[in-house]
């Protein structure tokens, strides 16, 4: 047996690994992760290294490898553990163990230690005031900026003082010779929220919420492990349980790590936090430089913190002693990785919490399908939270028929529901959330005078329309040309559908011309902090419209808005994709959630062609169950996760020929195995039904081609044995060199 040993594992060639001999006496003590001593290069000094991976195949002369010289035994190392985490993702998810490691592992890149100047004003206010009345006089204007914002702030970062407040280093330093402010440096590797304010006082639990809290904080301490799931609607009171049992697990000398989707870590969120926990949590999130992210991990590595939130990848926090998981918004997609390795952090927490000993909580408002059929099943414990924790009421919610509104001749976005809702609010001084819901861009075909939906004969999916006219069914293949009518009613209004929202702006501008509208979405966001400003700029009342995308429908809370508007809700429900149902659930339960949070009562108009789908009539009701078993028995029908795994095998090629054969004769070499394998099998668990090979949906990405092939198995491992035989087949065969194949597992959107 031989392993492949990473000597460095600190640095970024994570990929240099070395392979060593496993002398007999240390067979059964070598694992992946397990740290060992082996003699390196000429002089063979002996280097620790961690193993990475095993094998029985030498990759050159056996003679002239080296054996491992001893196995390191004192406790689990962190590193072990976070090795052996990504031989389970390589393994469960199939990428290469190198790009598990670096997911992982966080890896020093080379920066400069970055040193932080800032200028704290010393003087007293009233000094400082004599001498800004003075330099106000003079028209000293750079010295008056700065003098003004340091009586403000009391101390400011250099950067700021630079290019914000143009303020110019001789300035400064006359300043400093008068004795007013001095130059403060901090050798970087800071607490992002070090400056803030703790403060002691926190809210009663109510009593709901303490025997969630309580039940599993005596299971914790006694010593019992599990995943719990918190389904609680929101606003039901979910972020105060989790604060309480972080208290106790911390209190337990344990650590602890919560994730959040990005876009609900807000300012707001990190005070709720900082103020309860202070010095003791950190954040990791998007906007930290790889250095600044490191140093997070660093602080967690060497016990400085003992919380540490933040979204995907905080997973990965390396703390030496965790006690406890918990992933809030279970069910956002943000969770799965869309780069290889494409891990899913819910299951991989769930194996973290394995490795460690850890309890996992899980919580949501919309849970997706599978968690609640793992609660449902007692695999979680189940804990439901279903009123409001303030005095907010859950809003009233009109549907609106679509196809009706057409026969009254009204042909404008707007229903006359929602226009007279937006007229009122706007006379009131209420403020309106319109929400396009933009999956529909895929561009389903659907005829607007009785809501008909171009659909694969063989699959439940819509057909996409491409540029040349034709519907495609991407699950499938199935082809067929635009109809000039709707072939349910025989109208001419059958048309692709999305409606984009600046057009959305402009109909509302054109219809409401006194309002004033803000829009976000991603045009309008990109530039750091655009979402942040456009968000706080609507809450300080500075717009009373506010049109958006998913964006809008999470995180801040707007207590003047009291009216919702879904301009078109089903175009999510049939984006050629089996999730479209939970999502569009997931998505109108959110949006009816924004109306009505403060003391204004609140009013939701979902407009939509299909008023009678199970997802948009449980939504607004915001009644989970019932969509749940909807759409529990969809997926069973069609063989859907969670009723069964599935797995999208991607073909990509720069050459058009090399995907398109290489794709077939990854589906031959399945299907010879499952004939092999049907012939002798009494599982009936563990068929595999094979689908494809089919064009990806959008079949070229930079002029790469893109094939894919789906396999569909009530057993996980059925599908992982058959991602190891392509995998080895493929190294195997020169003709793969020139292709790229990737997998993904239970994937969340269709290829
Ligand atoms: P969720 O996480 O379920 O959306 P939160 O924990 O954010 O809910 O609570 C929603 C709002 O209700 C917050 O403003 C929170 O401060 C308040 N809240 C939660 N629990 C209580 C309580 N026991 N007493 C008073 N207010 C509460
Ligand atoms: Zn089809
Ligand atoms: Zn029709």
């Amino acid at each position: 047996m031989y392993a492949d040993i990473i000597v460095d594992i600190s640095h970024e060639n994570l990929d240099k690994t070395y392979q060593y001999a496993i002398p007999d006496s240390l067979l059964n003590k070598v694992k992946v992760g397990t740290l060992v001593k082996v003699p390196f290069g000429k002089g063979n000094r002996f280097l620790k290294g961690y193993v990475v991976g095993l094998s029985d195949i030498p990759s050159w002369d056996p003679e002239r490898i080296k054996p491992v010289a001893e196995v390191e035994e004192k406790g689990l190392m962190i590193e072990s553990q976070l090795i052996q985490l990504a031989y389970w993702i390589k393994d469960n998810y199939g990428s290469t163990m190198n790009d598990a490691l670096k997911t992982v592992i966080p890896v020093k890149k080379k920066v400069k230690a970055k040193e932080k100047k800032q200028i704290e004003l010393v003087a007293d206010h009233r000094v400082a005031s004599q001498y800004l009345g003075e330099f106000r006089r003079k028209k000293y204007s750079g010295k008056v900026r700065l003098l003004e914002a340091l009586l403000e702030f009391g101390i400011l970062d250099q950067e700021i003082v630079k290019n914000k407040l143009s303020v110019g280093r001789e300035t400064v330093k006359s300043l400093e010779r008068d004795g007013l402010i001095r130059v403060v440096t901090e050798q970087l590797y800071r607490n992002p929220v070090k400056n803030l304010v703790q403060s002691v006082s926190h809210v009663r639990l109510n009593e709901t919420q303490q025997q969630i809290a309580d039940a599993v904080i005596n299971e914790y301490q006694n010593g019992i492990r599990k995943t719990y799931y918190i389904h609680g609607i929101t606003g039901s009171g979910k972020t105060e349980v989790y604060m309480e049992i972080i208290a106790k697990v911390v209190a337990e000398g344990k650590q602890v790590i919560m994730l959040i989707p990005e876009i609900s870590l807000t300012y707001q969120t990190v005070m709720r936090f900082y103020s309860r926990f202070g010095d003791r949590v950190s954040f990791l999130h998007s906007k930290l430089s790889g250095g600044e992210r490191y140093d997070q991990y660093f602080r967690a590595k060497n016990g400085e913190i003992d919380i540490m939130i933040g979204p995907r990848s905080a997973l990965f926090t390396p703390f030496q002693n965790l006690g406890f998981i918990i992933i809030d918004e279970e069910h956002e997609g943000s969770y799965k990785s869309e780069s290889p390795p494409k891990y899913h952090a819910r299951e991989a927490a769930l194996e973290r919490a394995r490795l460690t000993g850890s309890s996992v909580l899980l919580g949501s408002a919309t849970p997706s399908v599978e968690s609640y059929q793992k609660a449902l099943s007692g695999e979680y414990k189940l804990f439901t939270m279903d009123k409001r924790a303030g005095h907010a009421k859950l809003p009233k919610v009109w549907i609106v028929d679509l196809r009706e509104e057409l026969k009254k001749q009204n042909k404008s976005i707007f229903s006359y529901k929602l226009k007279e809702l937006m007229e009122d609010r706007l006379l009131h001084k209420q403020q309106i959330m319109l929400f396009l819901n933009r999956r529909g861009y895929a561009g389903f075909v659907s005829c607007r005078s009785c809501g008909h939906v171009m659909k694969c004969p063989h699959c439940d999916v819509s057909l996409t329309s491409h540029n040349n006219g034709a519907l495609i069914c991407h699950y499938c293949g199935y082809e067929e040309v635009m109809p000039k009518a709707c072939p349910s009613c025989g109208s001419k209004f059958i048309a692709s559908f999305g409606t984009g929202t600046q057009k959305v702006e402009e109909l509302v501008r054109r219809e409401f011309p006194m309002a004033r509208v803000l829009r976000m979405d991603t045009d309008t966001t990109s530039k750091k902090g655009g979402h942040e400003e456009i968000l706080s700029a609507f809450k300080n009342q500075e717009a009373d419209i506010l049109i958006g995308t998913q964006m809008i429908v999470k995180g801040h809370d707007f207590p003047n808005v009291t009216l919702v508007g879904v301009l078109a809700a089903d175009l999510s429900l049939f984006s050629s994709d089996y999730r479209s149902g939970e999502r569009t659930f997931q998505l109108l339960a959110q949006a009816a959630g924004r109306a009505g949070r403060g003391e204004l009562d609140g009013e939701v108009v979902i407009q939509t062609y299909q008023p009678e789908h199970y997802s948009i009539v449980a939504a607004a009701t915001e009644n989970y169950q019932q969509f749940y078993e909807q759409e529990i028995a969809y997926r069973t029908l069609m063989s859907y996760p969670p009723a069964e795994h599935m797995v999208a095998v991607m073909i990509a090629s720069k050459e058009e020929e090399k995907a398109r054969i290489a794709s077939k004769v990854l589906y031959n070499r399945l299907e010879y195995t499952q004939n092999d394998a049907a012939d002798t099998e009494q599982n009936k668990d563990a068929i595999v039904k094979i689908i494809g090979p089919v064009k990806a949906s959008v079949s070229k990405i930079n002029d790469i081609y893109r094939w894919v092939i789906y396999l569909k198995c009530k057993e996980y491992e059925k599908l992982k044995e058959l991602k190891n035989m392509l995998q080895v087949y493929m190294e195997q065969e020169e003709f793969f060199k020139k292709c790229s194949v990737q997998f993904d597992f239970d994937p969340i959107h269709s290829y």
